[in-house]
């Protein structure tokens, strides 16, 4: 059936990994932002927006830039929906209400140009890595969240760099196979969810896998993080195409 509605135009990103020591991409990230308001219909952040997360009441003025920036997205009419990632776990309500954005479950599906697709942000599907998914477990706990934030934010803040240096001693001697998903995790959780697409970030290798599954073509696309890809996915009409932010500034 034809349709005289105007194609929406989707955005995603992930990995942005925005913080106060990185000034060049809370920059990039305003610019985005500011282009997007006019171009974009909705916009999916699937995850680790913020290097870190310990709270919404972190009043931290790196955050409050890039909440700021949100707001005045949504206030223009953009839908923002974000998806929590293993470093901003802890985006919560209050966010929300200042964002106006929407927080996504773990794993949620979409109509994309009239196919399902199935969004997350990668880390549930890297199932080989058994020691972060306990770990995943125990700081996804409610109760245990709850007493978290319920602490000084100058005890968050120091519990977090602990955790961070923890995190990167630990990828350093990880392989590099554990740190990327698992096809039969990927495939499950398609299959629970019906979709036939999957787009999702974390592991930092951006790339399109096309497979087989039960005669069909499934898809999975995997954003590019910024600190090298400066990556957003356009979705219009047609393929969804992969930009870096400057091409897409320039575009019209
Ligand atoms: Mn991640």
């Amino acid at each position: 059936m034809r349709t005289d509605a105007p194609a929406l135009t989707t955005l995603f990103v992930s990995d942005l990994h925005l913080c106060a020591e990185r000034a060049d991409k809370l920059k990039l990230f305003e610019q985005f932002a500011e282009h997007a308001r006019r171009r974009a219909d909705e916009i999916y952040i699937l995850g680790d927006l913020f290097e870190v997360w310990i709270g919404d009441d972190s009043g931290a003025p790196a955050h409050r830039r890039v909440v700021d920036a949100i707001a005045a997205l949504s206030r223009s009419g953009v839908r923002v929906s974000i998806t929590r990632g293993n470093r901003d776990f802890l985006l919560g309500q209050k966010f929300c209400n200042e964002t106006g954005a929407t927080l996504l479950d773990d794993f949620t599906t979409i109509t994309l140009q009239g196919q399902q697709t199935l969004l997350t942000h990668g880390d549930v599907l890297c199932t080989a890595d058994t020691k972060y998914q306990k770990f995943r477990r125990v700081v996804r706990n409610p109760v245990l969240q709850a007493v978290f934030l319920a602490s000084p934010l100058s005890w968050r803040s120091r519990i977090a760099q602990h955790t961070q240096s923890g995190t990167q001693a630990s990828m350093a001697v990880k392989a590099p196979e554990i740190m990327d998903v698992e096809q039969e995790t990927v495939v499950a959780a398609m299959h629970r969810y019906g979709c036939s697409q999957l787009i999702h970030g974390h592991t930092h290798r951006p790339d399109t896998h096309e497979f087989e599954h039960q005669g069909e073509v499934w898809r999975r696309i995997v954003l590019g993080d910024w600190y090298e890809q400066d990556e957003v996915l356009v979705c219009r009409d047609a393929e969804p195409r992969s930009l870096r932010i400057d091409e897409f500034l320039s575009s019209a």
